[in-house]
């Protein structure tokens, strides 16, 4: 009997834990935007959950995101406003990623609004917001790259790292890596040569030439067959990940998938 008041007073307890926790919570998101209002990074409204991290709801819904049954490039992912039957959109191609090294590639969105913000934000801050990381999870969740069984987040050069503290593709990799339970590796993959930061006038040639041979699979037996995800911010023109894709194909990678956060605008 005494045993049994005691498992019921530690169930009750739980419960009152667990609704105290959420309404703290909430308490915290509204004492933290009387005492540090947080100014939405796109419009200067104010920030009202701190999940919403730099951005307000309303820039969030205004943002635009890749719907499930969008039309895209199904290699690389680059959006078109063409309309297609359900059974053709794998046969849709942009064109421009036929030399790519990776199988496919997939964003959040475009590059604009919530979640550029987000993106610059990132490079300031080590912090993954939980509404960027849940909308990661489900842009993962769609084919093809949701056969992947391996994140690997894109490695910065180590004197950048340094430089900046953090690696942002390996903290949105980690929060990934946490929602999905896929296995995430954040060591077979180095960058070997420091490559010019990318400037406003080049080419998506001179770009893919200044990435080549940038990285190097350090241990080949921790990647060989598997279905790998890379994960990076932005997808400009694909050129860092595409020569990514190629040195872990080389090195026995069966699939190299790749996931950012967003990309630029329609072809
Ligand atoms: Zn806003
Ligand atoms: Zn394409």
């Amino acid at each position: 009997m005494r045993s049994f008041a005691i498992a019921f007073a530690t169930f009750a307890f739980q419960i009152y834990l667990s609704s105290a926790i959420h309404h703290l919570s909430t308490l915290y998101d509204a004492a933290l935007a009387l005492v540090y209002p947080q100014s939405c990074a796109v419009c200067g409204g104010s920030v009202e959950s701190r999940h919403d991290g730099v951005a307000c709801a309303a820039c969030w819904r205004a943002t635009r995101l890749f719907a499930d049954d969008a039309t895209l490039c199904w290699k690389c992912g680059a959006f078109t406003r063409a309309k297609v039957t359900e059974d053709r959109r794998r046969s849709i191609r942009c064109g421009e990623c036929d030399g790519d090294g990776f199988t496919a590639a997939r964003a959040c969105g475009f590059y604009e609004g919530a979640l550029r913000a987000s993106v610059l934000a990132l490079k300031r801050e080590p912090r993954v917001a939980s509404r960027l990381a849940r909308l990661m999870f489900a842009t993962q969740q769609r084919a093809p790259i949701n056969s992947a069984n391996l994140i690997i987040p894109v490695p910065l050069h180590p004197g950048r790292e340094r430089e900046r503290g953090f690696n942002q593709a390996a903290l949105i990799a980690r929060e990934l890596g946490r929602l999905s339970n896929l296995a995430l590796d954040e060591h077979s993959v180095v960058r070997r040569i420091h490559t010019e930061r990318h400037r406003a006038g080049m080419d998506g040639r001179a770009r893919r030439e200044s990435v080549a041979d940038a990285f190097a699979v350090r241990h080949a037996d921790a990647i060989a067959a598997k279905r790998v995800l890379l994960i990076d911010d932005v997808f400009t023109t694909g050129a860092t990940v595409s020569s990514c894709a190629a040195a872990l194909r080389d090195a026995g990678a069966e699939e190299v998938f790749v996931l950012t956060v967003a990309r630029p605008q329609a072809y």
